[in-house]
């Protein structure tokens, strides 16, 4: 497996998925199904760029703490980098190589002219006040200033992050080069030149999925019995949308458990609740108290695991009951249990195209930066839509006219799409 050149940092346990296996494992097959060049295997399979730099803390007691953050830029073929910034005790070099593969596909199959990249750093953000995240994400950026910019890599929020990392990046970076750079993040607060729309967008985008799914089985969004693991910035978003379009969402989780109604949660109550309770939905009254693993395999229409990578594998994939699994998150499903899920006919929709609504506002933002004219709301969740349900349309045609799972007639048009602008550009020397 070429995959395997990459240092290995992290000591795997038995149970241990490798991410970035997964993520080549995925490119073979949709190599294998376009009859690619071996060559442009063996180059999509590495990233371009892999930095990991050391990150020394002042804690609040005064104790000096170094964590350890990466960014890996995968291929720039079609355009600068871009792809997020994960604060997670789970981050290993290996996850974030695997999720700037991911980025690469996305970008191509949303027709965006990015390449891929991830950042991240091991840690928990509950257990470091503001000032201890603000000194470590600036520090963090320092360190990555020569390798960052609005024309060479354009980090945006992931788990643990949000806008407010992100102004504090775009700040370092524009202290550090003289003038203000906007255009170096996305996913900004809108007074420092954020989009309006962006904290939304990738729950939006999922609901955009969600919905034109149903529509191609006869069925719309009224009623509809969801199940969301997570509700953070994509759970919550997605959780409100549908339940705004008229969808029941019966179940939510966080980190510490969740909550089902069988009549359908009020989710505008919810996040206030959770908003009060340090992003937690444990304890929100007229529900009941429920595990991940019940969530995950409740009797429902769509779940949408919004949290992790590999929450449905192998070990509980007979469990889950639901007739489509939106992948809001990257990677939730293993790829076994992607095989079970696809045997089973249950409609799978990949996270490199149920989860683009993010990058594709980020684009968006991009854009609006560089001409320096501000949209509406509408107008940038109108774009939003036409570029989701084109990209959902060129997927299911894809996969009519190959007869070839959804997944794989994602990544056949992503990994398609760079193979051939890899091949117009030529190898240098
Ligand atoms: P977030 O940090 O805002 O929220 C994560 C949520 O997952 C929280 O509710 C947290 O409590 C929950 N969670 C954590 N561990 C869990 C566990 N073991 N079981 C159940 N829930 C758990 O993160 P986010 O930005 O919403 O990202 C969620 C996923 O979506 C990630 O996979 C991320 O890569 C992907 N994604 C995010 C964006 C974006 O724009 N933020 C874009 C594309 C994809």
């Amino acid at each position: 497996m070429v995959s395997s050149s990459l240092p290995r940092l992290e000591a795997p346990s038995p149970a241990y998925i490798c991410p970035y296996d997964q993520a080549c494992s995925y490119l073979e097959e949709a190599a294998k199904e376009l009859k690619l060049n071996q060559g442009f295997v063996e180059v999509l399979s590495h990233p371009r760029k892999v930095v990991t730099v050391s990150i020394p803390v002042k804690r609040d007691n005064g104790e000096v703490q170094v964590l350890a953050g990466h960014r890996v830029q995968h291929c720039d073929v079609l355009g600068p980098y871009k792809g997020g910034i994960r604060y997670h005790p789970a981050v290993t070099l290996r996850e974030v190589s695997a999720l700037a593969m991911l980025m690469t596909w996305k970008c191509a199959l949303v027709g965006i002219p990015y390449g891929g990249a991830k950042g991240g750093i091991a840690l928990d953000p509950k257990f470091y006040s503001v000032g201890e995240l603000e000194r470590i994400t600036r520090r963090y950026t320092s360190e990555l200033i020569k390798d960052i910019g609005p024309s060479i890599d354009i980090p945006a929020p992931d788990m643990g992050t949000s806008a407010r990392e992100m102004a504090w990046m775009m700040d370092t970076y524009s202290v550090n080069v003289g003038h203000a750079v906007p255009g170096v993040v996305t996913g900004k607060p809108i007074s420092v030149g954020g989009s309006r729309g962006r904290e939304m967008a990738t729950g939006r985008g999922t609901m955009f999925i969600v919905r034109e799914a149903l529509a191609d089985k006869g069925e719309s969004l009224v009623g509809a019995r969801v199940a969301i693991q997570g509700f953070g910035n994509v759970g919550s978003a997605a959780a409100l949308l549908l339940h705004e379009a008229g969808a029941k969402v019966i179940a939510v989780s966080t980190g510490s458990g969740g909550v089902f109604s069988e009549a359908g949660l009020d989710i505008p109550a919810l996040k206030v609740y959770a908003a009060n309770n340090r992003r937690s939905v444990v304890g929100f009254g007229q529900a009941i108290p429920i595990s991940n693993a019940e969530l995950l395999s409740l009797p429902c229409d769509v779940l949408i695991p919004a949290a992790l990578e590999n929450q449905i594998t192998e070990d509980n994939v007979n469990q889950v009951q639901a007739r489509i699994v939106a992948e809001a998150a990257n990677g939730p499903v293993t790829l076994a249990a992607n095989q079970a899920l696809e045997a089973r006919g249950v409609t799978v929709l990949p996270d490199i195209l149920a989860n683009a609504g993010g990058v594709v506002v980020s684009y968006l933002e991009w854009v609006q930066g560089l001409s320096y004219v501000f949209w509406d709301e509408e107008r940038v969740n109108k774009e939003l839509e036409s570029l989701m349900v084109q990209a959902y349309r060129q997927v299911i045609q894809q996969s009519k006219i190959r007869q070839i799972p959804l997944r794989l007639a994602a990544y056949t048009l992503g990994v398609g799409r760079v193979a051939q602008a890899l091949g117009d550009r030529g190898l240098y020397p």
